[in-house]
């Protein structure tokens, strides 16, 4: 046999998938995996899905691709209306992209061409966190705050303002106010000593992602950052291409906080993994004065064609009409517990943390002193081969330094039914067993 002509990361040798049906997948030699993490977090309804199939069908029947500047197109404008109603007003005009990191680059290009047509071409800096992750592309990588993709790139990336976020597992010292004020007042701080009149916008995760492993922010961080927005006159972008569109139980994230950002990126989800697609939400004012000053300089050929949009208004309509929004949370209390419940029988299972049917677990060496493991040890490339044996599908990250242990996310299929969640908690135990008793205990020797 010839070396394959792709070239991914490099990794262990892969099973060859054969097809999928609901939560599982079999691999060609007929094994089964239950998809524990829907693939990156996106195959959000599950695979083989005769609805979802259709409705490309039927677009396909009547056309695959118009290009925007030649004809309006119906699912593209059906599928805005659809997001500016279940944003309920918050949002009024929406721009398409295929993917997570053009939705992020769209919004920093728009937030930029704002603050220039507002006649504040002086504001030139980005503020986001560390650890973060908004995308692969060089504006979307230069405002992510994760260590070992930045590599080389940081020389030539924009680049952004760097400020911690919150972290109630590792630095709250339990008193979560007090952590929340410490939080806001050291961004504070960096963003004044660019200037305030130097910012053109916030951007964060308002629920951390593969990056962080789930981790939350809260309520009041979020109004802290709203209102040091507001004061500074620069703008607050969320990026929910992992949390939005049901994932954390709600449409958006943002909705359970009730802090509402002036942009809002969403993709992964939203055509549930059967065709790329994404979407960057605005506030009316934002376009209509980037609009007068010229227009937004910025597209992409694919962006908002009927297939794609076809594809993500069967998607949003499968979850409006199977009502997955409360499976999304009946089931997430389910995992919930299953995974204290781990968490109690295991001691270097630090934490676990998340919202609706994203979950993040944390593993350390000691629970008290929250010391990672040793990064050659690798143990979230060991749980998650482990756990691939057992026929579980998981997403995992390593340590970062001192920010973070190994940890690995647990987002099933919205789907997914009470047997099925009780199947993934049997599996992943096994494999955490497994964990226990060839790595750790080894290790912790
Ligand atoms: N932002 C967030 C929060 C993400 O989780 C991701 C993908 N993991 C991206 C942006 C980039 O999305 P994509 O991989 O579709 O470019």
């Amino acid at each position: 046999m010839t070396a394959s002509p792709l070239f991914y990361q490099a990794g262990p040798p892969m099973p060859e998938v054969s097809h999928g049906h609901g939560v599982f997948l079999w691999d060609i030699h007929g094994k089964e995996y239950l998809d524990g993490c829907s693939g990156a977090i996106s195959c959000n309804l599950g695979h083989g899905r005769q609805d979802i199939r259709d409705a490309m069908l039927a677009q396909l029947d009547r056309v695959a691709f118009t290009y925007r500047t030649q004809f309006e197109n119906a699912p593209a404008m059906a599928l805005a209306q659809q997001l500016v109603e279940i944003t309920e007003g918050d949002f009024e005009k929406i721009f398409f992209v295929s993917s997570g990191s053009e939705a992020v680059e769209s919004a920093l290009k728009l937030a930029r061409q704002y603050v220039v047509a507002r006649g504040e071409s002086q504001r030139r800096h980005f503020v986001s966190l560390r650890p973060s992750y908004h995308g692969s592309t060089l504006g979307a990588l230069g405002v992510t705050g994760y260590q070992p993709l930045e590599g080389p790139f940081t020389a030539i990336t924009p680049g952004s303002i760097k400020v911690p976020g919150p972290d109630f597992y590792r630095q709250s010292d339990g008193d979560r106010d007090l952590h929340i004020q410490r939080v806001l007042d050291e961004t504070r701080a960096a963003i004044d000593a660019a200037g305030g009149d130097t910012i053109i916008a916030i951007v964060l995760e308002p629920v951390g992602g593969a990056s962080t492993g789930a981790r939350l922010v809260d309520k009041s961080y979020l109004e802290g950052l709203r209102r040091l927005c507001d004061e500074i006159g620069c703008l607050l972008i969320f990026d929910e291409v992992l949390s939005g569109v049901g994932r954390t139980g709600s449409w958006f994230a943002y909705q359970q906080w009730g802090v509402t950002p002036d942009l809002l990126t969403t993709a992964k989800g939203l055509g549930a993994g059967y065709y790329p697609v994404g979407a960057l939400l605005c506030r009316e004012q934002i376009v209509a004065t980037v609009m007068a000053g010229g227009g937004f300089q910025h597209g992409h050929t694919y962006a908002g064609n009927p297939l794609a949009c076809a594809t993500a208004l069967a998607t949003l309509r499968a979850i409006q009409h199977e009502g997955l929004l409360d499976n999304v949370r009946a089931r997430g209390q389910q995992l919930q517990q299953g995974l204290q419940a781990l968490q109690n029988r295991y001691p270097w299972i630090g934490d676990v943390r998340g919202l609706g049917l994203l979950w993040g677990v944390e593993l350390v060496m000691d629970p008290v002193e929250k010391t990672p493991f040793p990064a050659e040890a690798n143990l979230f490339a060991r749980i998650t081969a482990l756990a691939k044996k057992e026929g579980l599908l998981i997403y995992p990250r390593r340590s970062l330094n001192g920010l973070a242990g190994d940890h690995f996310l647990v987002s099933p299929p919205f789907t997914i039914s009470e047997s099925e969640t009780l199947l993934l908690l049997e599996r992943l135990g096994i494999a955490l067993s497994r964990l226990d008793s060839e790595v750790v205990s080894p290790l912790l020797k």
